[in-house]
């Protein structure tokens, strides 16, 4: 469960991590009993990231302006979803942005601490800077150190910063998160820190540990024949959740970040294609940059994809920095290989007179961009998946083959 970042920074407050004061705006009017000296930022509170880059993120000078912008961000929809509520601000002056998050690597087992220098909205540049350290053993705070000292912070940086590390950690283990993560962490000309955006993950299983966490649960229900732009929070929220358009579509979309997501489902509708469902399996700058994390969410998004039997064809596009596309590659063998053992399982019972309808998988189309883009050719080469670089040539074979192939019987 995703946490709204007023929500998450109410936690960064109490384990003492800086936060600057705010507010919680319920609707435009709030703005004239503001209690925070202008100028201030104004965000949207959705549940999807990259809100910087849509305008869901914007200063005002005054009451007037400060009004008007909240009517804006109320209206405008971060990936179909509309906030209920916005957070304002006091701005602060930034010299720096950093990156830092603690996320749990499902693999290892093992908490892993994340920095970078390239914090911000940039995603690509903070991923080209990105610095791992694997708490392996007991934590202390030289695990946060050694975090400081990989990513090359200097002089007083070190100290201030690795403290906030500390007690993200500490967040990170008292309330069984998933992810802690700040983005920026703000560094103003005199060297204070600020944590100016926050995204908290709880494990949903350690929920009933939590009831105060449990509580914040929008437990929004999920319509699964919502049009595109009235997408669910409870849709938008998940990376599992498939989102499903149209009932007689036949092309499954797996992408990984919200604005490729969206510029892919554009495609192929002008290509005369019909999108059936979608699934953003989270863009690089959360826990997904790491390759088993991705690779997990990769296989498990192609299976939630599949189970929608009207889908014929998937499309995935990723655009990856960090995670290799041999990696994912990988990833997209595993599920085949998966789904092969299903439909011959499925098969062998018919045979037995237990089903009437073998199973059939979805032909896979890939299109990827990253590094070792010709060993992850090589791998698909000996399966069913078709990896083409053009991604307007993906789509319209994605597209050509609803058109060719017969509909399932
Ligand atoms: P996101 O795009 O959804 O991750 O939203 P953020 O909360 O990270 O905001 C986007 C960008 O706005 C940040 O990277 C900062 O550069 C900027 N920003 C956010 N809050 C403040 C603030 O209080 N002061 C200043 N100067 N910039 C801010
Ligand atoms: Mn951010």
């Amino acid at each position: 469960m995703d946490l709204l970042e007023y929500q998450a920074k109410e936690l960064f407050r109490e384990m003492g991590i800086p936060v600057l004061p705010s507010q919680r705006i319920d609707r435009p009017r709030d703005l004239k009993g503001l209690e925070l000296p202008y100028p201030i930022v104004l965000k949207s509170q959705v549940y999807m990231g990259g809100r910087g880059r849509v305008g869901g993120v914007r200063f005002a000078e005054n009451t007037i302006d400060a009004v008007a912008a909240a009517q804006t961000i109320f209206n405008l929809p971060i990936m179909g979803e509309y906030p209920k509520v916005l957070l304002a601000e006091a701005k602060y002056d930034v010299q720096q942005e950093l990156y830092l998050a603690v996320a749990l690597n499902r693999s290892i087992r093992r908490p892993v601490l994340l920095g970078s220098l390239k914090g911000g909205i940039d995603v690509r540049a903070a991923i080209d800077e990105m610095k791992y350290v694997v708490v392996d053993q007991e934590f202390s705070p030289f695990f946060a150190r050694r975090l400081m000292l990989k990513m090359g912070l200097q002089g007083a940086l070190i100290n201030s910063v690795s403290a906030i590390v500390e007690k993200m950690y500490r967040l990170f283990l008292d309330n069984d998160l998933d992810l802690v993560e700040i983005n920026p962490l703000g560094v103003s000309p005199t060297g204070e820190v600020m944590a100016l955006d926050g995204k908290v993950t709880v494990n949903d299983d350690a929920l009933a540990r939590h009831p105060a966490l449990a509580a914040l649960n929008p437990k929004a229900p999920a319509d699964p024949l919502h049009a595109l732009d009235k997408l669910t929070p409870q849709t938008a929220r998940s990376p599992e959740v498939v989102s499903t358009l149209n009932s007689d579509g036949q092309i499954g979309i797996l992408c990984n970040g919200a604005g490729l997501t969206m510029a892919t489902m554009d495609l192929v509708c002008q290509s005369g294609g019909k999108p059936a469902n979608f699934l953003d399996i989270g863009s690089e700058t959360h826990y997904s940059c790491m390759p088993d994390i991705l690779g997990e969410r990769l296989e498990n998004g192609l299976e939630a994809i599949a189970q929608n039997k009207q889908v014929r064809v998937v499309l995935i596009n990723l655009v990856s920095g960090t995670v290799s596309c041999e990696q994912i590659a990988d990833a997209i063998v595993r599920f085949l290989q998966h789904q092969s053992r299903k439909v011959r399982s499925i098969s062998e019972a018919r045979e037995d007179g237990l089903v009437s309808r073998v199973a059939r998988n979805p032909q896979l189309v890939v299109r990827l961009v990253g590094s070792h883009l010709a060993e992850a050719k090589e791998r698909l080469s000996t399966t069913q998946a078709l990896i083409i670089d053009d991604l307007e040539i993906a789509v319209s074979q994605a597209v050509s083959f609803t058109k060719q192939t017969k509909k399932p019987t």
